[in-house]
């Protein structure tokens, strides 16, 4: 079975029929992207994923580490190892770099405790230490003392990707991490999302830049209106000139 599995989701907000029969899998280790138009359906997908409401799911289950994780709060989903980091990125920004890697430290802590009082989770793999996420990101080593809102965005991007890994996290759902980026700036997060692979997390990446996305995935997904319409290898999706032409618009 895979690590994450969409069968059949169906998701609304309010009458507003969104994602309609998404069936997906993120096999354990690989970067997977999803890929689409404005509008597609690819945050929802996350939202849906992590337990952050809206929307609503109302077919379908969501199957996470062969659990059902379809109805479960964001703080039991976060528990149990599957971090979102948001295309706005969330960081705290009159706190220094240092400061908000140890708030992503005590907020850890707190969820453990409540995983530990419902007495169902268990903690296979916890967070990487400051140092360890300094090790992985050098420049924020060379900024802990600068405030996160004086940061670049490649490197806001970097510290929200850090703050996710300092929980216990071994399904990072990253929402168009290259958003607003220079090209430049684009290879310095690739590379991290790359070293963060390697080190054994698996990534679903959400893009709208799929040129990017296809760089640094294995598989990719393609959604359309609330529907996906292409699944296969990033090869499969650079060979595929009607899929890419129709539903990417590159
Ligand atoms: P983008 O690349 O622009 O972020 P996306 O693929 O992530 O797009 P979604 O944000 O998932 O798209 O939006 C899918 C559809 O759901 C859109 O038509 C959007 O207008 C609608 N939608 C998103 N959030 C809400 C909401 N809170 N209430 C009602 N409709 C919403």
């Amino acid at each position: 079975m895979s690590l994450l599995e969409l069968q059949g989701v169906d998701a609304f907000y309010g009458e507003s029929h969104i994602l309609r029969d998404v069936t997906l899998g993120v096999e354990e280790g690989e970067v997977c992207s999803l890929l689409g138009r404005n509008g597609a359906g690819k945050t929802t997908t996350l939202r849906s994923i992590s337990g952050a409401r809206p929307p609503e799911v109302r077919d379908g289950r969501i199957v996470f580490k062969e659990e059902d994780i379809t109805a479960m709060s964001p703080e039991d989903i976060s528990a149990r190892g599957l971090s979102l980091v948001p295309e706005e990125r969330r960081v705290f920004p009159n706190l220094t770099v240092a400061e908000n890697l140890h708030l992503a430290e005590v907020s850890e802590n707190r969820s453990n405790t409540v995983g530990r009082s419902l007495g169902q989770v268990q903690v296979e793999h916890v967070g990487m230490t400051t140092e360890e996420v300094y090790d992985e990101f050098e420049r924020l080593r060379e900024r802990k003392s600068q405030k996160a809102g004086t940061l670049s965005g490649g490197e806001q991007q970097m510290l929200a990707i850090a703050r996710a890994l300092k929980q216990n996290t071994d399904l990072l759902l990253l929402d168009e991490p290259y958003e607003g980026l220079a090209p430049q700036i684009i290879a310095d997060v690739e590379d991290a999302i790359r070293r963060i692979s390697d080190s054994g997390t698996t990534i679903l990446l959400v893009e709208q830049n799929a040129i990017a996305a296809m760089d640094i995935a294995d598989r990719c997904y393609v959604i359309d209106q609330g529907s996906i319409v292409f699944e296969g290898t990033a090869e499969k999706l650079r060979a595929d000139d009607e899929t890419r032409d129709r539903y990417l618009g590159v």
